[in-house]
């Protein structure tokens, strides 16, 4: 579409895909902001985490990435003015913009959990979701042979927060492998009632649980970690827990979407601050120009890649649809949640809004685990992921 100068705000997962996708679509002037030099596949994370992948695999140079036809301004954003139609960067300039785009993802909210970062930086917490602690989770892991091991799911806004428990299944396994199961008392810090809201998934992660002997700790949050102690203490409407002399935690911090969304006005709320989209066309409720996608937007469903998928593809269409006053696409809030319930083992849990099922194959039940969905996800999906998804191609 020429004349529409769309200026894409994150050059993660959604970024990156959406650029290509609209540059595939007709769009000609399309522009990337993003501070970082590397692109990282997220998903692997949680396969490092299990000694089942390197980091190597899942890090890209942007250069590479961004694609032909897109300008990438190395520059983080750090005010919107949606009525002058301007970002304003860290680095000092101000972008003009017909359309704009905004998804850059969630931020670590590290005041949220007094003692936590101190804890990583101390060694004895890390995990998947903190890239540059994550190659230190399995030989953490390895090392365990008896004690306390802690693992937590984020709550809301996470992405994709059930995943978070690849790690405690896959290091459970590993430890059942090794004949130390019984000596290490594992705990789960679930942020609601259940893991995963689906009851067919639900019960199926409820039976390896107590397989592997892991005690639950329901609707429940670190509230704050002491390094001294080597605890954890954990609130839930039943009150206060304290766990004690942790070996290791696999402790995943809390998010929030950037603070700058709200301080330019753009947020429903200010914390977590997301952007304040309809959640079904992902055009901001205020402010026609703006859209949001991916982790950072409100969008009514668990985010993850895979729901990029489906709200890439939209976007792009709604945003033309926009412009020509035609009837936009809705999308149903697609997501996934893949857990490895085993070692080679993973179910899919493909839903939409409302947690009905919605098989990326037809017919298949998104809720049984098997081992080609297990490979599929390790091996076949990053190559589907960097040749097709990022492609604009999916
Ligand atoms: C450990 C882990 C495992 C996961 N596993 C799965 C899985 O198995 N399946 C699945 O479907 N999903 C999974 N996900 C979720 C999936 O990776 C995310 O939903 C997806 O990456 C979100 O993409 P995004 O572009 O919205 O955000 P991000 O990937 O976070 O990208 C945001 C981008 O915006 C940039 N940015 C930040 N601030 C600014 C700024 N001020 N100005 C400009 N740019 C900025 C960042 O540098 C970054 O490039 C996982 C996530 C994690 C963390």
């Amino acid at each position: 579409m020429a004349g529409t100068n769309v200026l894409v705000v994150g050059g993660g997962n959604a970024g990156i895909s959406l650029a290509a996708r609209l540059l595939r679509d007709g769009f000609t002037e399309v522009t990337v902001v993003a501070p970082q030099p590397v692109h990282r596949y997220k998903p692997l994370l949680n396969y490092v985490a299990a000694g089942e992948a390197s980091m190597a695999e899942l890090e890209r140079p942007m250069a590479e990435v961004v694609p032909d036809g897109c300008t990438w301004i190395r520059d983080a954003v750090e005010a919107v003015d949606p009525d002058a139609r301007t970002v304003r960067t860290r680095g000092g300039r101000t972008l003009r913009w017909s359309t704009l785009v905004l998804c850059p993802g969630l931020v670590e909210d590290w005041d949220a959990t007094p003692g936590l970062q101190q804890a990583y930086a101390e060694g004895w917490a890390a995990s998947s979701y903190v890239p540059g602690s994550t190659p230190l989770v399995w030989p953490a892991i390895r090392s365990v042979r008896s004690g306390s091991a802690v693992f937590t799911v984020p709550p809301e806004p996470a992405s994709c927060g059930p995943t978070a428990l690849k790690p405690l299944l896959m290091a459970c396994d590993h430890w059942q492998r090794a004949g130390v199961l019984g000596d290490v008392r594992v705990s789960l810090v679930l942020p609601e009632a259940t893991a995963t809201r689906i009851p067919e998934a639900d019960r199926y992660l409820e039976e390896v649980l107590a397989g592997y002997g892991v005690e639950v700790l329901r609707e429940a949050r670190i509230e704050r970690v002491d390094g001294d102690l080597r605890s954890i203490t954990v609130g839930s409407p039943g009150g206060r827990r304290v766990l004690e002399d942790i070996t290791f935690a696999h402790a995943v911090p809390h998010y929030r979407a950037p603070r700058w969304i709200a301080d330019s006005g753009l947020a429903a709320d200010e914390a977590p601050g997301l952007v304040d989209v309809d959640p079904e066309t992902m055009q901001h409720r205020r402010h026609d120009q703006v859209w949001g996608l991916g982790d950072a937007a409100d969008l009514a469903t668990r985010p993850s890649g895979g729901a990029l998928r489906k709200q890439v593809h939209a976007l792009s269409t709604n945003i033309a649809a926009a412009e020509k006053g035609r009837s936009m696409q809705r999308y149903n809030g697609y997501t996934v949640m893949p857990i490895t319930v085993s070692r080679r083992k993973l179910m899919l849990d493909e839903v939409d809004r409302d947690n009905r099922a919605q098989p990326s194959v037809p017919f298949l039940d998104p809720f049984v685990p098997r081992r080609w969905q297990w490979l599929f996800d390790r091996y076949g999906l990053p190559q589907v992921y960097w040749r097709r998804i990022l492609r604009g191609r999916v």
